[in-house]
């Protein structure tokens, strides 16, 4: 199912761009060890909302506020790091930024890139044409992780027109690898791909172009 029309699973319940959030008290009471060292899970999360809302695109994250917003995004200190895509039009729709998901700005930021709509890079259609994937190497238990690897169809998904290896969607080259030092489960086909797969430093260039393309500048009124 696709929410929201030509905007895909993104927010435009409250506006486009505009999205209510409730950070729970564990969130708020995690300490800087459990973040990055010297900045707390929060801070790290306000931080990033505040660099994309006023560098990258037009979003706006803003406190729920009960009862008049029935959908908000709930940011709690998790098992793992993982998001829901886009909006899912449901009360409480998880966020969790768990331990050493606040680590990495980047890590922090691919989990909001999948609020605001997105999913993995090395999901398109057009993956195989800038990467092998290897789902002999992908985990398939306790977990069976091989589904992190299917392609999605384009009905659900919003991308960059080009493949972008250093997208901070894209997994890194070991990700869900059943042997992390010796198997890949994704190699980039030229060395410039690989040298940038799975880098949580900061959005791409192409990843600003994305969701500037999706939510603005120019900022909606
Ligand atoms: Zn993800």
């Amino acid at each position: 199912m696709v929410y929201g029309g030509t905007y895909g699973y993104g927010w435009i319940y409250y506006g486009l761009g505009r999205i209510p959030y409730y950070v729970t008290p564990d969130f708020k009471q995690r300490t800087a060890a459990e973040g990055n060292g010297s900045h707390t899970p929060y801070e790290i999360f306000m931080d990033a909302i505040a660099y994309i809302k006023n560098e990258v695109a037009c979003v706006d994250f803003f406190p729920f506020e009960g009862a008049t917003t029935p959908y908000y995004v709930l940011v709690d200190y998790g098992a793992s790091c993982q998001a829901e895509i886009g909006c899912r039009m449901k009360s409480g729709q998880k966020l969790d930024l768990g331990p050493y998901c606040t680590f990495k700005r980047g890590t922090v930021l691919h989990e909001i890139m999948h609020v605001l709509g997105f999913y993995h890079e090395h999901t398109r259609q057009d993956r195989d044409s800038e990467v092998t994937v290897h789902l002999e190497n992908v985990e398939t238990s306790p977990n069976d992780r091989r589904s992190n690897f299917d392609v999605v169809s384009t009905d659900f998904v919003d991308h960059s027109p080009v493949y972008d290896c250093g997208s901070v969607m894209h997994y890194t080259h070991n990700a869900y690898s059943t042997d992390k030092f010796s198997l890949d489960t994704i190699t980039g086909k030229t060395t410039a791909c690989r040298n940038v797969m799975g880098q949580r430093v900061d959005f791409s260039p192409i990843d600003k172009a994305t969701l500037a393309a999706k939510y603005g500048p120019p900022c909606p009124a």
